[in-house]
């Protein structure tokens, strides 16, 4: 399988209960590596520019309101199949439909503050990479 790398982002209400260590735990043990990391707020700016793609939906003021409330930890996970590794370990966009053992199932407290972002594809993947993180930023 390809080596892949993939944008993760923990959200507002994990860094709230200080959960980074047991998510990143949960994407090293599943065998992908961080290899890039770094804990920002995100400004109205940025969350509705990283998001657009969401721009006419209901619940998108609330969700931009949301990645603002706090800080959030942007990575780059890289491994074989990571993109859709990723998506495995988060679980489904509403922790009450995730997979038991997934970082929403464990975490999550609401389809919206549902603990992670991870890329959908690999093309978005590195859109949203690039977004956040130089070349020089990412250790492999
Ligand atoms: P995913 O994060 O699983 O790829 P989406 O891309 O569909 O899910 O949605 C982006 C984010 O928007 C979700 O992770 C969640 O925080 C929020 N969201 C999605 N659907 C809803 C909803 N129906 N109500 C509130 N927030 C939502
Ligand atoms: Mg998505």
């Amino acid at each position: 399988m390809p080596v892949e790398q993939t944008l993760s982002i923990i959200k507002p209400d994990a860094t709230r209960r200080n959960l980074t260590g047991k998510i990143n735990a949960l994407f090293e043990d599943a065998g992908l590596k961080i290899v890039a990391q770094r804990r920002i707020r995100l400004t109205k700016e940025m969350a509705e520019k990283f998001y657009e793609v969401h721009a006419e939906r209901s619940f998108f003021d609330d969700l931009c309101n949301f990645m603002i409330s706090g800080p959030v930890v942007v990575q780059v996970l890289e491994g074989e199949n990571a993109v859709a590794q990723n998506r495995q370990i988060m679980g489904a966009t509403n922790p009450a439909n995730a997979d038991a053992g997934t970082v929403r199932k464990l975490f999550g407290e609401s389809i919206e503050c549902n603990s992670v972002h991870g890329s959908d594809s690999l093309e978005n993947a590195k859109t949203e990479i690039e977004f956040f993180f130089a070349k020089m930023d990412i250790v492999g």
